[in-house]
């Protein structure tokens, strides 16, 4: 039997942006997934890539920061590797304020912003009409951060899966891996379920398939703690987001918006997507009419010229959230067990640094500063139970 270096299990941009770096460092690599990869968190993202932390991000400041550095690096390897455009644009965003009062509020959060080495400034309102002719009368205060860019996460998932593929990468789709295997504390590959469906179309367990690997990767986001062995290490929480995507009109914003309200991206074929909602606990992925109400209000007041536009699509997607809504990256009491996931709403801004500090480490050894406060260890109970060659633990069939 085949045994590869490292098997990835999960095919959104977390885990094929790590198999193209650990692949460029010489490795074997399989990346397994359920469905199609790139159609789960990553295909249903707005794809605004901005190290600017909020007060809810504010633990993963510098760590965004770094991806941010090193997204322009990233985009044109996995370009060169590809032969296809990432559609990396850094073109900055604009922070709206609708209070009356709000200049103190906006001065606040520009120090805030700047306090993360991020580039920032408040701008006068006349400024912000130039910059951004898009942006409604209700807007009282401004400010401009410059380090920010938007992508289509669809488009640079495609993309970084077309260049880990070109690379050697291994992938394979409708693979569902159920656990991990275990042998003397030392992980030893995947069991993917072997299933068919039933006449009633619920898949039923056969056998699984032994997959072997030196090293496995759990990167399968909101459902990363559904798999065996892994439940205590990556306790992953479930979050809706719903989007609305917006056709092409004159009063369109050509950058990034974000208040209070949401936030809007532009697109390269002059559409608009408009977010958000943060629902916990809500892992169905459909659409509701609060949440499309809630976020065409704040479209229609950040930028009245929408309006007229059609609306194209509506689509929700899941982020992957942890317990303490850090991302949780690093190895796990397993020797050669490890976790990327709970990104959350930051899984498009953090690929470049997840991937590379990660290969890194898997293939040198070097533990990396980058993730000491995001460790799989931090949930790990002490009893912690693995044995050997566990079987089909999953509930969700
Ligand atoms: C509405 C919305 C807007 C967002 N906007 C932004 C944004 O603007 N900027 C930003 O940085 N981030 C954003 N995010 C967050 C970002 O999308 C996620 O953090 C990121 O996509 C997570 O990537 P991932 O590879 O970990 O997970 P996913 O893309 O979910 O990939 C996980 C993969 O694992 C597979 N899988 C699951 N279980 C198994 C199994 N048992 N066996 C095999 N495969 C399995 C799945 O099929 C899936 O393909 C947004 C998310 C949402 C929902």
């Amino acid at each position: 039997m085949k045994r590869y270096d490292t098997v990835v299990v999960g095919g959104g941009i977390i885990g094929v942006s790590l198999a193209f770096e650990l692949r460029r460092r010489g490795q074997s690599v399989l990346v397994l997934d359920r469905q199609q990869p790139g159609r789960e968190a990553s295909w249903a993202a707005a794809g605004t890539i901005s190290p600017a932390p909020d007060h809810e991000s504010l633990g993963i400041a510098a760590l965004g920061c770094e991806s941010y550095r090193l997204y322009p690096e990233f985009a044109a390897a996995i370009e060169k590797a590809s032969g296809e455009s990432a559609g990396f644009h850094p073109n900055g965003a604009m922070e709206l304020f609708f209070d009356p009062d709000n200049e103190s509020e906006r001065d606040r959060r520009v120090e805030e912003i700047q306090n993360h080495d991020v580039a920032a400034e408040a701008i006068s309102l006349a400024e912000a009409k130039v910059r951004e002719p898009a942006i409604g009368s209700a807007t009282r205060a401004t400010l401009w951060i410059r380090d920010e860019a938007y992508l289509d996460p669809r488009m640079i998932t495609h993309v970084a899966i077309a260049a880990a593929l070109k690379t050697g990468v291994e992938m394979r789709g409708n693979s569902d891996v159920l656990s991990v295997l275990v042998e003397r504390n030392q992980c030893s590959g995947v069991l993917v379920a072997d299933a068919e469906r039933n006449r009633a179309g619920r898949l039923e367990i056969r056998t699984g398939e032994k997959i072997a690997a030196h090293n496995a990767v759990i990167a399968a986001g909101w459902r990363s703690g559904e798999i065996g062995g892994v439940e205590s290490h990556a306790p992953t929480i479930p979050v809706r987001g719903q989007m609305v995507a917006l056709g092409k009109v004159s009063g369109a914003p050509r950058t990034i918006l974000r208040s209070s309200l949401g936030y809007m991206a532009p697109r390269e074929d002059g559409r608009t997507v408009v977010g958000s909602t943060l629902e916990s606990g809500a892992a169905e992925k459909h659409t509701t009419a609060a949440g499309v109400q809630k976020i065409l209000n704040a479209a229609l007041t950040m930028a009245p010229g929408l309006a007229s536009a059609p609306i194209l699509e509506t689509w929700a997607g899941v982020r992957p959230d942890s317990p303490d809504h850090l991302p949780i990256i690093g190895p796990t009491n397993v020797e050669g067990l490890f976790i990327a996931t709970g990104h959350y709403r930051n899984g498009m801004l953090l690929a470049p640094v997840t991937a590379k500090y990660l290969a890194e480490w898997i293939t040198t050894g070097k533990p990396s500063a980058w993730f000491e406060p995001f460790s799989p260890l931090r949930f790990a109970a002490a009893s912690d139970a693995f044995t050997a060659g566990e079987g089909p633990k999953k509930g969700h069939f």
